[in-house]
């Protein structure tokens, strides 16, 4: 902001242009009001003064003969003031300013009848005959005639006509002391606001005006700093996990790199080339399993199951389908698998439920022991039939079938919330259960396993083709499809992990 030039928005042409217009009011107002005061206290003084005069005259006029009136008025106010002598019938017998032949009578003039009845008179007036204000003053003499003087007067019209130069010059002045003042002002409001402290926006103490705003400043940082903290923790977690992803790698790369330079070399007796060739291809397959793993969790991260694009998932179907798969794994580690319980369905991805309850199964074979058993049961619990809904419309249960999955899923996303007081209508939730008859997990470390890269057995996990990954890949599937999960565990007895996921309806 220049200092001579306001812009539209400046607070000082915001203050200059409302002190000016109250400053110019005020002006105004004084002005016209002191001028009527002074200008109505002037005519009664000169009124007053005419007045004694006309009395002077009269006293003079009463010891002279009638006929030297005229004279010694003429001798006495020549050129001084107007002077009229008028009849007692109103006839003017002489007027100084004017013909008395042409003037009409004046018995009715104020002044004159006033001064007939009470003797005398003083009043202010427009002359018709001098076309001005004037004012007069009648004096009744001895011989019934009276003498008048009068004296014209500016009107108030052109009295404050007279006055405008000096009301100008005075506005003038009033807009350069408001512009000055503005200027101050606002320099000096500025100044503290300037000065704000806005690391510490409370700790200010200014205008009281401005606690409002000082307020939603300290709000909006302390959103701010809350959201530089999450930030900051979210790149933490994402270079921790860069690190670990390259840590992991390191290990069978240098395996592979290893053993690959020493068949190189020539250095591998023939009869242990194979050997040497199935471990670098066990590396190759745990360096794909990882990054495998790590692609999933990329492509699942703060996901949650978009309804436009759930899908009917069968997940007793997909379950089977997860314990076909893993089958020889199965028998490599002499554990029986079993799928029990219901046909129940949920609305979400088919590709990651098959993920989840593969990683489940997975585990609870890979941490068993040989003998061991693994059982992949379904339940639905809770839920409650829509009204009417009972005898089966068949074409509305299929067309509302992906909608009502999704409301579904937001009524029993939180733990606990369907069952028992589950709502007319929802379809209650698909608990999945996959127990062992393994090692169990220490009770504090249940809820690290779903950590990335967490092993409570670093040697066992790795040795069975283990990530580190899969839980947390498990974690990251539930919370997609809106669902819980929890551990039960038993050391030496077994382990079960409980995922509960809203059902479709
Ligand atoms: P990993 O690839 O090592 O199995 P996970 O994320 O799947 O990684 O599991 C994390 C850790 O949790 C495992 O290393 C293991 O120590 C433990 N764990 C997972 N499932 C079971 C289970 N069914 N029984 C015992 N321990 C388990």
């Amino acid at each position: 902001m220049s200092p001579t030039h306001f812009h539209v928005k400046s607070l000082a042409g915001k203050i200059f242009s409302s002190v000016l217009v109250f400053a110019f009011a005020i002006v105004l107002v004084f002005g016209v009001a002191m001028t009527s005061i002074y200008y109505y206290s002037y005519e009664r003084e000169g009124e007053a003064k005419l007045s004694a005069l006309a009395h002077e005259a009269a006293d003079y006029l009463n010891a002279t003969p009638s006929s030297e009136n005229v004279p010694a008025l003429q001798e006495q106010f020549a050129g001084l003031v107007r002077y009229t002598l008028i009849a007692e019938d109103g006839e003017v017998l002489f007027d100084s300013a004017a013909d008395e032949s042409t003037m009409e009578n004046h018995g009715l003039r104020p002044e004159v009848a006033q001064a007939e009845a009470e003797g005398s008179s003083a009043v202010a007036r427009y002359s018709e005959t001098l076309k001005t204000d004037t004012i007069y003053a009648a004096v009744k003499l001895d011989d019934g005639s009276i003498v008048r003087l009068s004296e014209t007067r500016e009107s108030l019209f052109s009295f404050l006509g007279s006055m405008l130069v000096p009301i100008l010059v005075a506005l003038a002045v009033v807009a350069v002391l408001v512009f000055l003042l503005s200027k101050t002002l606002t320099r000096r409001i500025m100044k503290p606001i300037d000065a704000l402290n806005f690391a510490d926006p409370l700790e200010n103490e200014i205008y009281e005006e401005m606690d409002p705003l000082l307020e939603r400043i300290d709000e909006q940082q302390k959103l701010l700093k809350q959201q530089n903290k999450e930030l900051a923790l979210a790149e933490n977690m994402r270079r921790d996990f860069s690190s670990n992803v390259s840590h992991e790698m390191k290990t069978p790369l240098q395996v592979i790199s290893g053993y690959a330079e020493l068949m190189k070399n020539d250095m591998v007796q023939p009869a242990d080339r194979q050997k040497f060739a199935a471990l670098i291809y066990e590396e190759a397959q745990a360096m794909r399993s990882l990054i495998n793993d790590v692609l999933t969790l990329s492509r699942l991260d703060e996901t949650v199951c978009d309804p436009e694009t759930a899908v009917l998932v069968d997940v007793r179907a997909v379950g089977e389908r997860v314990v076909g798969r893993l089958g020889s794994f199965a028998a490599e580690h002499g554990v029986d698998v079993q799928v029990e319980g219901v046909r129940a369905c949920i609305a979400g991805s088919e590709t990651l439920v098959e993920e989840m309850l593969y990683n489940l199964v997975e585990n609870a074979i890979r941490y068993n022991h040989e003998g061991g058993q693994v059982r992949l049961s379904l339940a639905v619990e809770g839920g409650a039939p829509a009204p009417g809904a009972a005898g089966g419309d068949a074409a509305r249960a299929a067309g509302a079938r992906g909608a009502s999955a999704a409301d579904g899923a937001g009524a029993a996303g939180a733990p606990g919330s369907a069952g028992a007081g589950a709502a007319p209508g929802t379809a209650g939730e698909v608990v999945v259960r996959v127990s062992d008859t393994g090692a169990g997990i220490p009770a504090d470390m249940r809820d690290k396993v779903f950590e990335r890269f967490f092993r409570v057995d670093k040697s066992r996990s790795k040795e069975t083709g283990g990530t580190g990954l899969g839980l947390a890949i498990v974690k990251h599937a539930v919370i997609y499809h809106k669902g819980t999960i929890e551990v039960e565990s038993e050391e030496g007895v077994g382990t079960t992990f409980v995922v509960h996921l809203p059902a479709a309806s």
